[in-house]
């Protein structure tokens, strides 16, 4: 994703994870629209692409699936690897959304 200019506004994302509890996305049902402005400002106040990837980094956390299963396919493993973004809402709370809802805002 090439993010390095904010030439749109942010887009409403409109995933269905909030209709899914047993997901570890909260997305949509948590976050308002005035929040997801505040997020994409906050990101776009990062002139320099090294400074919006640190932002990026900074607000995601992939976790390495289970280790017990010993297997040998590296491919395999990546492709398990659950990735959940971190957007800040305006009250200060750490709302856990997927990939697409993270894209979306930003
Ligand atoms: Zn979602």
């Amino acid at each position: 994703m090439d993010l390095y200019a904010a030439n749109n506004l942010p887009i409403y994302p409109k995933c269905c994870h909030s209709r899914k509890p047993y997901l570890p996305f909260q997305c949509t049902s948590q976050l308002s629209p005035r929040d997801v402005k505040e997020f994409h400002t906050a990101f776009y106040k990062n002139k320099q692409k090294k400074e919006q990837g640190m932002f990026i980094l900074s607000h995601c956390d992939s976790k390495d699936p289970k280790r017990h299963r010993k297997r040998k396919d590296t491919n395999n493993r990546l492709k398990s690897c659950i990735t959940s973004y971190q957007v800040k809402t305006c009250d200060g709370l750490m709302i856990s959304v997927c990939r697409q809802t993270f894209q979306d805002i930003l």
